[in-house]
């Protein structure tokens, strides 16, 4: 559908979980968190009644994410059921990957379309630094599983002064010999992520181009708002989101719905609806099609993160699903 600014929405990403078996020291506290409720949680049941509605919409494109989502039972059981929703074209997920190696197999078979796999080091030392894992290799044996089965997979990684700047360029030299998609994700100020420091994606370009010949690709891959690079003899390309020093909210296609099953609008802002409180309330499909429709057309212009807080979510990453 269309909202108030003419922007075409296609895309929701849903959270399935706020947990996680992982600690990045930018999302999610070692300890203290307040985790929701099993009957707090959205079921398969709601999530696949709200993918039908979004579908009638105009959503085709379906990303879960969480926390974890793949610590969710029978996550191939989802996949599978949002695949064969009408109008639905694809479904992703994104992941840290310490289960994928496990699931992957389940997970084509059900649909899945594609992966974004978070590692923002190749290096044991610093991961566990950063996630408080000792895990890497897992996750290591999950992506090149799935480079070798074919699926499309992007790796997604935030750059963080005083841990991982100096492994930047390792990370671009995946994409000399894999067919493989690295993106740099500026660290946003939500949550724990405002107590740490970013590089801007300029300089991490700037740093690419000391090293290798690089060309801007047209068009984009995927649904978002990465802009791409090709280092010249590479296979995969080297793609940067910059969501602060170049906002994209004009482009903007997207909607979120957290685990808890609230509507959100805009990453930054609170503004949405409980679709939980609704489905439980026993509105009908045709309802909530109405009420989906009228609160997605006021999606905000714009995210105001560096300098409105009023109307700042408090929901820290983990709980939104990034
Ligand atoms: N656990 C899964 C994972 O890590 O891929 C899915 C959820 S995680 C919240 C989704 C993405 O958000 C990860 O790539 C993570 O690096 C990113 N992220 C978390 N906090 C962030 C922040 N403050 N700024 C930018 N990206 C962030
Ligand atoms: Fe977990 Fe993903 Fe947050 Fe890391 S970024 S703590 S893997 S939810």
């Amino acid at each position: 559908m269309i909202d108030h600014k003419g922007r075409k929405i296609d895309y929701m990403r849903i959270s399935l979980t706020d947990r996680c078996n992982l600690r990045c020291k930018y999302c999610m506290p070692d300890e203290g968190v307040s985790l929701l409720r099993h009957e707090d949680i959205l079921s398969y049941e709601e999530i696949i009644k709200i993918v039908r509605v979004a579908a009638n919409l105009g959503i085709s494109k379906i990303r879960l994410t969480g926390g974890e989502p793949l610590l969710r039972k029978n996550i191939t059981y989802l996949v599978k059921s949002i695949k064969n929703i009408k109008g639905i074209e694809e479904v992703s997920i994104t992941t840290n990957g310490i289960l994928l190696e496990r699931l992957l197999d389940d997970l084509i078979e059900a649909g899945l379309d594609r992966i974004n796999l978070s590692l923002d080091t190749m290096n044991c030392a610093t991961y566990k630094e950063i996630t408080g894992s000792d895990k890497l290799q897992k996750v290591l044996n999950g992506l090149y599983k799935a480079l070798d089965s074919g699926l499309k997979v992007k790796i997604n990684v935030v750059p963080l002064r005083g841990y991982n700047i100096d492994e930047l360029i390792d990370l671009v030299k995946l994409t000399i010999d894999r067919q493989l998609d690295v993106r740099f994700i500026e660290l946003m100020p939500i949550g724990l992520g405002k107590n740490f420091d970013s590089i801007e994606n300029e300089d991490i370009l700037k740093e690419i181009k000391k090293e290798y010949k690089i060309h801007k690709m047209l068009g984009t891959i995927g649904n978002g708002p990465a802009v791409y690079y090709k280092i010249q003899e590479g296979k995969g390309s080297i793609g940067f989101i910059s969501p602060l020093s170049h906002q994209f909210c004009k482009e903007c296609n997207r909607i979120r719905l957290t685990a808890e099953g609230f509507l959100k609008l805009c990453l930054h802002s609170n503004k949405g609806i409980s679709l939980r409180d609704l489905l439980r309330k026993n509105i009908s499909e045709n309802e909530l099609e109405e009420i989906m429709r009228t609160i997605i057309a006021l999606k905000p212009d714009r995210h105001h993160f560096q300098e409105d807080t009023e109307n700042e979510d408090s929901r820290r990453m983990h709980q939104i699903g990034g």
